[in-house]
C-alpha cells in the first residue's frame, strides 16, 4: 500500500473516531513519526496534506529540518527523549517538545530558549511504567509542573505519554484516561488551560481520541514497518 491510500484510511478511522467521541476533527492532530525515514517518504505525507511531523533523536530531526527547510509550513515536533546536552538543538530546530521530564532539563531548555529569544513549547513526559526510560513518574508530575510554572521561555502546553503495549487497544484506556484525569487536575490545581494531550500511536490512536487525544503520533500504520 501506498503512504497515499494509508493515509486515507487512518484519516476516515479519525473521523470516526471523533464522531464517536462527539469530537470535531480540527481537535486532533496528526503528527507523522518520521524517525528512520527518508526525507522522500516525509515529502509523500506532505503530498497528502500532512503538516505535523515528529522526529525521535535530535540530530536525525535537524538533518532533515535543514533539508526540508523550504517547507515553512512543516511543524516538527520532538517526540523522543532529550538528553540536557541536546537541549541547544532542539530548541533551536523544534517547534515542541514532547518529552520534557525533568528539572534538570527544564533548566537548560529555559535557558537556551532565553538565549534564542523564543518562548519553547513543551509537554510534560508521563511515565505509567517501566516501557519507556523517560517520563516523570505520576507523583512527582505536580512539582514538576509547578516548577516550569516559574519559567519564562518554556511553557508546558499538556502532556505527553507512551503508555505499556497491549495486544488489545482497549486495555491501553485507562492510560489514556488517566493522562487526561492528571491534566485536568493541573488545570484545576494551577488554574491553567492545558490544550494538549499527546497520546496514541498506530494500533490504539482511535481509543486515544476517544479519550481526549490532541495529538497522535502514527508511524507504521503511515508508512509501513520501519526498516
Ligand atoms: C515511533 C514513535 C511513535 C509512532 O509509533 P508507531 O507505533 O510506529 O505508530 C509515536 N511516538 C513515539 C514517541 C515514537 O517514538
Amino acid at each position: 500500500m501506498s503512504i497515499k491510500e494509508r493515509y486515507l484510511q487512518i484519516e476516515e478511522r479519525i473521523q470516526k473516531a471523533c464522531i464517536r467521541s462527539g469530537r470535531k476533527r480540527e481537535e486532533v492532530i496528526l503528527l507523522a513519526a518520521s524517525k528512520t525515514q527518508p526525507v522522500e517518504k516525509i515529502l509523500e505525507a506532505y503530498e497528502c496534506g500532512i503538516r505535523y511531523f515528529g522526529e525521535n533523536r535530535v540530530q536525525e530531526g535537524m538533518e532533515k529540518i535543514d533539508m526540508l527547510k523550504d517547507y515553512k509550513d512543516i511543524h516538527w515536533h520532538l517526540i523522543g527523549g532529550l538528553q540536557t546536552n541536546k537541549a541547544k538543538y532542539a530548541v533551536k530546530y523544534f517547534e515542541m517538545i514532547h518529552s520534557v521530564d525533568r528539572q534538570e532539563l527544564v533548566d537548560e531548555l529555559e535557558k537556551r530558549a532565553s538565549k534564542l529569544g523564543k518562548v519553547q513549547e513543551g509537554l510534560i513526559e508521563v511515565n505509567f511504567g517501566e516501557e519507556s526510560k523517560f517520563g516523570v513518574r505520576e507523583e512527582n508530575l505536580k512539582t514538576l509542573f509547578e516548577y516550569t510554572l516559574t519559567k519564562k521561555h518554556l511553557k508546558i502546553v499538556g502532556l505527553m505519554a507512551i503508555p505499556p503495549y497491549f495486544e488489545n487497544p482497549e486495555d491501553v484506556r485507562p492510560f489514556f484516561r488517566k493522562l487526561r484525569l492528571l491534566k485536568e487536575d493541573l488545570e484545576k490545581s494551577f488554574n491553567v488551560k492545558l490544550p494538549h494531550l499527546s497520546m496514541g500511536m498506530s494500533h490504539d490512536f482511535e481509543v486515544a481520541i476517544e479519550e481526549g487525544a490532541t495529538i497522535v503520533r502514527i508511524g507504521t500504520a503511515l508508512f509501513g514497518e520501519r526498516r
